[in-house]
């Protein structure tokens, strides 16, 4: 009888776990890419969260847990941090993704709530696990809160650009179309983000698209039934050269 319970406990626990992680499996979309270094899987977990996975090595950008389930994610051997708001930088998730020898690259006000990570600031070039990175300036110039400051102050958050053997990833982060983005060269894979008020409307992720010049676009950090979205593709159409991809 005993024995029974406990197979049949175990059954349900089985199918629990085993569904669970199934479902968000199917959940999180990914794409690949082929660069000189292998494949490049990037995993879309949502909003401004993302994690690549290239030559044996996960790097997480922004883990945000309201968006995916971090337990179940692969081990970061690289965590970006783009800069400290809620949705960007988030201890539990950071804390979920990490093992030792964990690498956290991190702007200054980031640093000073989650107190770890290298300090990293717009300008700098740093490499990790090999890979160079390029710390590039995110920041409003239109979007302001009621009191006239910035949602996000130039010189405060960062962009990240990967290289990724010969691919280079422009991860964004919060910031608008701003003049930098035109000397970002040659730029493979980018994510811009796209919502109202705190980052880019569709004419404004227009312009940094038409700067930035990537090969494929992801548009991110934006909400469905929020973001105008058909109206950036819509925009877009006259652009060529440039392929747009949801997620
Ligand atoms: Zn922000
Ligand atoms: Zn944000």
């Amino acid at each position: 009888m005993k024995t029974m319970t406990l197979q049949l406990l175990s059954f349900i626990f089985a199918l629990f776990f085993t569904g669970t992680g199934a479902t968000h499996a199917q959940e999180i979309q990914k794409d690949s890419f082929e660069t000189s270094i292998g494949t490049l899987t990037i995993h879309h977990v949502g909003h401004a969260s993302l994690y690549f996975e290239i030559d044996g090595k996960v790097i997480h950008v922004d883990p945000f847990s309201q968006m995916g389930d971090y337990a179940s994610m692969p081990k970061a051997d690289l965590i970006l941090v783009t800069h400290e708001h809620g949705d960007h930088l988030d201890s539990g998730a950071i804390e979920l993704i990490s093992k030792e020898n964990t690498q956290i690259i991190i702007n200054q006000t980031g640093y000073d709530s989650l107190k770890k990570g290298i300090v990293v600031k717009n300008g700098e070039q740093k490499q990790a696990l090999g890979f160079p990175i390029n710390i590039v300036p995110a920041y409003n110039i239109i979007h302001k809160r009621g009191d006239g400051t910035a949602y996000h102050p130039k010189g405060r958050g960062n962009g990240y650009v990967i290289e990724f053997g010969d691919t280079k990833v422009y991860v964004a982060g919060d910031t608008e179309d701003i003049p930098e983005m035109k000397n970002l060269s040659e730029v493979d894979i980018a994510f811009l983000p796209m919502n109202l008020p705190y980052t880019m409307s569709p004419e404004m992720c227009k312009e940094a698209a038409l700067m930035v010049k990537p090969k494929v676009l992801f548009p991110y950090h934006y909400k469905m039934g929020e973001t105008n979205t058909e109206k950036f593709a819509q925009l877009m159409e006259e652009v060529s050269g440039i392929e747009i991809r949801f997620r």
